[in-house]
Parts: structure tokens; sequence; C-alpha cells
């Protein structure tokens, strides 16, 4: 099998896998006062000191979550009060689905300033959700002059950050940012939501007090200690840019590359394939052991056009689309392996 779907959730990590395994044995539960909760509460501590140290915030601005649905619902919640919220056109679900007024993308896939300077001199205070990187495409927003617009409007800014987090360096310029473990090689099951120090939220899950009174539920201890220790290795992404390149110099004649010409991610490329439903290309690609995504990983199984590839001016061609991901330890002949099975794919589909 070539597991080509690192962001519908990355290969879990050694290190991430072992502190999972770790915290699994490790009795009680972090609230308790005694010496086993204290063992636990430690183990919690040292996980969100790892990830506060990584994006440069105090441990107290790190609220963990049970994911990155959870961060973002967390900050549109509370941080959206009584503030419009701008989403990008190709957010992910977890973002679009809190109510939003779009704001448009260029066909290249970054985010129209022009656009979202006029949306925010339009009206009354605004909050800003743009993600760091897309999950479709690997597309990167040019988030430091996002934030200088939110600045200059009296905006706060919200940043997806699920799928760039530790792939790529993100401005500390933030109001809240949201992770997710599993996309970054550790358990399903954890995230966080990073705040800048001076904003505060109430829970969305009220509950025990946990999370200073700011999340609900007792903590997946090998969730987060795994979430703490997963993180990309120095030179994985000029790695993995080389297989990808590698990939997209190999692509026969009539396919196309979404968001080629914007800074991407270095372990995504979206092809387009026009004529050919993606669900038709997904299929016989894992027929040939090779697993994608066709846009967006599709929560039951079912395949819509990419609405992240229609708010970029495709038409018919949104439907067409396959999501390559790298994971972190893809191997050295990804390219061979990957274009081999391309090219059957496309012998199966002239038969048919
Ligand atoms: N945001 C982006 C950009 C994503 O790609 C995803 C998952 O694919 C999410 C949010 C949701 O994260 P989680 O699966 O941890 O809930």
């Amino acid at each position: 099998m070539l597991y080509l779907d690192a962001n519908a959730s990355e290969v879990p990590r050694p290190a991430a896998l072992a502190a999972a395994r770790a915290a699994l044995e490790v009795i009680g539960n972090p609230s308790s006062i005694h010496a086993a909760g204290r063992a636990a509460r430690r183990l919690r501590e040292a996980a969100r000191e790892a990830i506060a140290a990584r994006f440069g915030v105090a441990p107290s601005e790190v609220v963990l979550t049970s994911g990155g649905t959870e961060a973002n619902a967390l900050a549109l919640h509370w941080l959206g009060r009584g503030r419009r919220l701008l989403a990008g056109a190709t957010e992910h679900a977890a973002v679009r689905s809190h109510p939003h007024l779009p704001i448009p993308v260029l066909p290249d896939g970054q985010l129209d300033l022009e656009a979202l300077a006029a949306m925010l001199r339009e009206g009354p205070p605004a909050l800003v959700a743009a993600m760091a990187a897309n999950n479709e495409t690997g597309v990167l927003h040019p988030l430091a002059e996002i934030a200088a617009l939110c600045r200059q409007h009296g905006a706060l800014l919200h940043v997806d950050a699920v799928q760039a987090a530790g792939r790529v360096e993100i401005p500390p310029l933030w109001d809240s940012l949201a992770i997710s473990g599993h996309k970054l090689g550790g358990p399903l099951g954890a995230g966080a939501l990073l705040l800048r120090p001076g904003l505060d939220l109430a829970p969305l899950i009220a509950g025990g007090g946990q999370e200073r009174g700011r999340r609900g539920g007792t903590e997946p201890l090998p969730a987060i200690a795994g979430l703490g220790a997963a993180w990309p290795e120095p030179g994985e992404a000029r790695r993995l840019a080389a297989l990808r390149d590698a990939i997209e110099a190999g692509l026969p004649e009539g396919v196309r590359v979404a968001g080629a010409g914007a800074p991407r991610l270095a372990n995504t490329s979206c092809l387009i394939l026009p004529g050919v439903s993606a669900e038709r290309q997904l299929l016989i690609l894992d027929q040939l052991g090779v697993c994608v995504s066709a846009g967006a990983a599709c929560s039951s199984g079912k395949l819509a056009r990419s609405h992240v590839l229609e708010a970029m001016g495709l038409g018919e061609e949104a439907g067409c689309a396959i999501r390559i991901s790298l994971p972190w330890n893809a191997p050295a002949d990804t390219a061979e392996r990957f274009l081999a099975a391309y090219a059957l794919m496309l012998q199966r589909l002239r038969r048919r």
C-alpha cells in the first residue's frame, strides 16, 4: 500500500506513539489531588509546555481540545461574539459551518487581500478566519498581510493552522490558532487552541472546570502526550518537496495542478484530470493500492465537488481533482510508484 493521505491523517510518528503508549500506563485522573493524579497532571502539563514552546506562547494560553474542529469552534464561538465572522472561501468545513461572510480567493487559491480590506472597511468589528494552509491544495495564505489588515481595522484574527503547524513558519500575529494532533503525527483525539494573552473564553463544553474553566471534560492523556511529542524533523519539508516535485514533473499531459502558482505546503498536490470524476480516480487508485483523497476527506464516504476549487474559479473540473498528501515517511520511490499507478489508472479509464 502507498499511503498518500497525510492531510486526512498523518502517519503516527515514533516519538508520539512512544509518548502515547507510556501515558496509557499512567493511572489517575489529572484533576485528582493525590500522588497518582499529580503524576497524570505532570504528563499533561509537560505536553502543554511542549506545545506552548513551539508557538512561543505561555502554557496558560494553550487550551487542550479533542482536535482541530473543536479548537476552531471554541475560537469562533467566543472571539466572534459581537463581531462579524469573515472567513476565507476555501476554509475547512470546521470553520465554514459557522455563519460567516465569505472572503473571496484569487484563482491561485490565496486570499484576495483587496476584497478583505473592502469587507473590513464596510462594517462593524470583525473576526477574520484565515487558514494558514489549505487542506486540499496546500496553498498558503499571506498571513502577515492579512494580520496587518486586521490590525489596521481593529479586527481579531483566527488562524486554522491544522495543516500548516510544524510544516511552515506561522508568523506569530494571530489572536487565536487551532492545531490538531493527528495531522501532526500524533494520535487521534487531541488538539489545541492557542490564545494571545489577554483573550479569554468560556467553555463550549461546560463541566468540571478543566483547562482553567475553558473546556470541561477529563483530558485524554495518551492523545495529549502524543500531541506533545509529535513534531516534524528538520529537513522533512525539503525531502517531501522533492518527492512532490518529481510527481508533478512526471504527470501526463492534460493533468493540471491546482494552485501551482502559489506558495504551497511541500507535501500536497491537487491533481485535476478533466472529464474524470474524483470518485472514479479514487476507486481505481485504491484498487491499485494507492490511498489518496478527493478534495477534503469526505466524512461519510460521499464525494461532492470541491468548494475549494470552485472558489478558485473552476467549474465542472472541481469534481475531477484528487489530492495527494505525502506523509513524513513517504518512501524514496514514491514518485515512481505513484506515477506508475496513475498511468495504469489512465489505461483502465481508456478501456471503459
Ligand atoms: N481544519 C483543517 C484545515 C483541516 O484540514 C481539518 C481536518 O481535515 C480540520 C480543521 C479538522 O480537524 P480535526 O480532524 O482534528 O477535527
